[in-house]
């Protein structure tokens, strides 16, 4: 592999996955579950089973990446532990839809095939996932990989099960269901279709018990008022001020119920007044919760009308509606009746109107658990970053609600709870009771209701590590380091975590948490298949590579602002990849024969010294930036070192010495170049893993996976101050005179000469020892350098604090012809500011066009009146020359 000729440009198909498979093979990937290394661990968010890589994971698994790698080149003891969800709706979806495709349904085939089906589905296509994240260059301990239903995993979600409902901590309750009165089945919130209905508001009076007045109600389902036990306003709703009475009548029954006031009503929808029926409706259900109010069912699971329905009694639902519509007219309790669409639940397989349905769920109490988690975060034990997600997480946990667990599925774990049908005594067990501890009976059937898929991934940084056993593993990387993830599962995940993790575990799942933003499209719009605006991660690996596209995204991950994504980002790092590849095709010609070349220190020119403290300076920054998750800043300082200090300055700089004669200052060279190459790859690995490897195996002097090598440490480097000091004096020089040439429209082919008026000897000193360097980069051939030298006639000048550069102008351009250029070129830009002004005074453009084009213009008319105020100073400094 060494002093191979390396390619003209970079391929990374093949170069990536040769690397992969390299470290795969090598063991590079692997966390050891003793150590003397000090632990790293990030447990993987783990994606859905049915998963597809979309550019929510491949942003969230680069950042994980960068700091695996960077951790392990740092000398950590690293665990990135990957795995999968079982996704139990989503996977449930999948294949049902495969059923439907062959005419039948889950019903029709019965449980336990299904069940199989689904097995044998995640054998053909669970690892779909898995591979794309490979293909992202992920550092994951596949040795490792868990799956949220494989066996340990199982065993330890019915082992927290137990637990807590021996403790008291989980229970059976009231909850609301959606229910389908033909299937006799509660569907899953996602197999309910919700579909647009031309329906009525009926608007009902409710009178005052005292007999003054009356509030009104409007409702869609008039029915259900039979079970109403409160009728809510909004305590800011001025209409319900200072009513007369605190009770109404229940109009046809006649029953009275109180007047609550909730901030949940909204003062917009019909007249502000909602009646509440807690056993009909999720939201009147938690309304009541919240106000201890009763729940009379008033509808069966047949859709009829049951024995609370006083006079309506064995009616239909809708036959009731009806009947209770007239009687309401009759009785003058009916204002009026307004035609009305909204969404109505339907049920996926049948079409039948969803019942939502009092019955029997599984909770687990909260209270207590989110206290612990709360606090953990208030005293800084588990720390969020950005800190403003803080805020969302205390608000969260201050006001949770008993976390219903419970779920009408197939698929997923199911509870591990057995009810006797001779006594009804309920048991809940790790494994399958043989007989009812209460009757001794032998006739138990199993809970057929699933835990919800957020009830196994909470327990995901214990359990992935072998709890409830007591391993290794557990010992080493419990607490974890880090975990980073979207902000959307900050509630359903994080928060379970840490409350689940705290419970069993004594301690937080991880020191850490890193909320990332979004990746929306150029435009800033969220990305979705219907507007067509979708980038597919896999299509732009497979256009520019992944290094490229893992650096776009790195690069524009600013904490707490989304990701604007556009294939030109992309491409524009694409050419950052390019540079660096040339970069090092040219650094390998001079390296040569795979020796490591001698450096003499007493040799070094300013250029060898100045980019020797840059690389300590730039590895001190790049670690703290990485270390407190501001990837942007890392990959930002990367690039503006890579690119415009070592490529830019520093390899022009040493062309000097590599094209002159051998001896020390030629080896020095050679040598601060492989060891600026080797520390920049470094830099770069945990971002661009692949074209780092490729190149650092073909290095002099490295040994074995560029994985392995340890990050640059800033105290191997100089500190040399005085070289930067020069330094910047002296690019300064020799960008001024470039400024000059492309001002004055002076052709690359020409050279210049200087004068330079020194300000003091010690600046003097420095340009005369870097002289050569003025001459080759700036094009300059004749210098003359003194201190109190006069300003040449028919010449431009550039200021460096005391010291001014003179650029001689005289025979080099024709001063009429330049000056008809600046006169024309100002001319245009004059026309273009006005038209760019005259777009931001028309009212119409600043209202309807999008916020970013008016941007644009904007920006556009401050470069253009920049430009112009130059040009304008150009031409008057040549009106100067020509008088002269
Ligand atoms: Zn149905
Ligand atoms: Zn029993």
């Amino acid at each position: 592999m060494k002093n191979e000729l390396i390619a003209k440009s970079y391929e990374p198909e093949c170069v990536e996955q040769k690397w992969y498979a390299y470290w795969e093979t090598n063991g590079l990937f692997r966390g050891e579950a003793v150590s003397d290394k000090t632990p790293y661990c990030i447990v993987i968010p783990p994606p859905n089973v049915t998963g597809t890589l979309h550019m929510g994971h491949a942003l969230n698994n680069t950042l994980q990446d960068i700091l695996c790698r960077y951790k392990k080149m740092k000398g950590f003891n690293v665990l990135w532990q990957p795995g999968t969800d079982h996704a139990g709706i989503a996977t449930q979806n999948v294949v049902e839809k495969d059923l439907a495709a062959k005419g039948t349904d889950r019903h029709a085939i019965g449980r336990e095939r299904f069940i199989e089906l689904v097995w044998e589905w995640r054998e053909k296509y669970g690892g779909l996932i898995i591979n794309q994240l490979k293909r992202l260059g992920c550092c994951c301990d596949w040795s490792r990989e868990r799956f949220t239903m494989d066996e340990g995993l199982s065993r330890a979600v019915r082992e927290v099960f137990v637990r807590l409902y021996e403790e008291g901590l989980i229970y059976r309750g009231d909850y609301i269901i959606n229910w389908c009165p033909r299937c006799h089945t509660a569907l899953a919130d996602l197999e309910v279709e919700h579909r647009e209905k031309d329906s009525h508001l009926y608007y009902v009076l409710y009178p005052f018990q005292n007999g003054g007045g009356h509030i009104t109600v409007a409702t869609t389902r008039p029915e259900t008022l039979l079970g109403d036990t409160a009728v809510a306003v909004n305590p800011d709703d001025d209409r319900y001020r200072d009513l007369p009475d605190t009770h109404v009548l229940l109009p046809v029954l006649g029953k009275p119920i109180p007047i609550i006031f909730d901030r949940y009503v909204d003062m917009a929808f019909g007249t502000g007044a909602l009646k509440i029926t807690p056993a009909h409706d999720l939201n009147d259900f938690e309304i009541g919760n919240t106000h201890q109010l009763d729940r009379i069912k008033v509808i069966d699971e047949n859709g009829a009308m049951n024995d609370m329905a006083g006079p309506y009694q064995g009616m239909d639902r809708f036959e009731c509606r009806e009947r209770i519509v007239e009687d309401l007219r009759a009785g003058g309790l009916l204002k009026k009746v307004e035609p009305y669409q909204n969404a109505i639940g339907h049920c996926y397989r049948c079409r039948t109107m969803i019942e939502p349905l009092l019955s029997k769920q599984w909770f687990v109490r909260t209270a207590s658990l989110a206290k612990a988690a709360g606090d953990a975060v208030g005293s800084g034990k588990t720390r969020i970053f950005p800190a403003n997600w803080e805020g969302v997480y205390f608000d969260w946990m201050n006001n949770i609600r008993d976390w219903c667990i419970s779920r009408q599925i197939w698929w997923g774990h199911r509870i591990p709870a057995w009810y006797c049908r001779s006594c009804g005594a309920v048991q809940v067990a790790k494994e399958a009771p043989m007989r009812c501890p209460a009757c001794e009976g032998q006739d138990l059937v199993q809970e057929t209701d699933v835990l919800d898929t957020w009830f196994s991934s909470a327990l995901w940084p214990f359990s992935t590590l072998g709890w409830p056993d007591p391993t290794p593993e557990l010992k080493t990387f419990y607490p974890t380091s880090v975990l980073v993830t979207g902000f959307d599962i900050l509630f359903f995940w994080v928060a379970r975590m840490m409350m689940m993790g705290i419970h069993f575990m004594g301690d937080i799942p991880f020191k850490d948490v890193y909320i990332h933003a979004l990746v929306r499209d150029a435009e800033g719009k969220k990305m979705s298949k219907s507007k067509g605006n979708v980038i597919d991660p896999l299509a732009v690996m497979d256009r520019f590579g992944t290094d490229a596209f893992r650096f776009t995204l790195a690069a524009l991950a600013a904490q707490g602002r989304d990701i604007k994504l556009s294939e030109e980002r992309i491409l524009g790092y694409r050419h950052f990849v390019n540079k660096i590849w040339n970069a090092a095709r040219f650094a390998l010609m001079h390296l040569g024969n795979g020796e490591k070349p001698k450096p003499d220190q007493t040799a070094y020119t300013l250029a060898d010294r100045w980019i020797m403290t840059r690389i300590g300076q730039v590895s001190r920054d790049v670690s703290r930036f990485i270390e407190t998750y501001q990837f942007n800043e890392a990959a930002g300082l990367c690039y503006q070192f890579v690119w415009h200090e070592l490529c830019d300055w520093y390899l022009e700089m040493a062309k000097e010495a590599l094209y002159g004669e051998d001896g020390p200052v030629k080896e020095s060279a050679r040598s601060v170049i492989r060891e600026t190459l080797t520390a920049a790859l470094k830099l770069l690995h945990p971002f661009m893993p692949f074209i780092t490897e490729e190149i650092w195996q073909r290095l002099p002097g490295t040994e074995g996976s560029i994985m392995t090598a340890l990050f640059p440490d800033p105290a191997a480097f100089p500190g040399d101050e005085a070289a930067l000091k020069e330094m910047d004096f002296l690019t300064g020089v020799i960008t001024g005179i470039r400024n000059i040439r492309g001002e004055m429209n002076i052709p690359p082919s020409r050279n210049v000469s200087i004068v330079i008026d020194a300000g003091n000897s010690r600046d003097r000193d420095v340009l005369d020892r870097n002289l050569t360097y003025i001459r080759t980069l700036a094009k300059v051939d004749e210098v003359s350098i003194g201190q109190g030298l006069p300003k040449p006639d028919k010449s431009a000048t550039a200021v460096f604090e005391r010291t001014s550069v003179h650029v001689l102008l005289k025979g080099l351009i024709d001063f009429r012809e330049e000056e008809r250029r600046v006169r024309k070129e100002i001319g245009r830009a004059q026309n273009e500011l006005e038209a760019s002004r005259k777009k931001l005074s028309n009212r119409g453009f600043l209202e309807k066009a999008p916020e970013e084009i008016v941007a644009e213009v904007k920006a556009r008319a401050d470069g253009l009146a920049a430009r112009l105020l130059k040009l304008k100073r150009n031409l008057s400094f040549l009106e100067t020359l020509e008088d002269g």
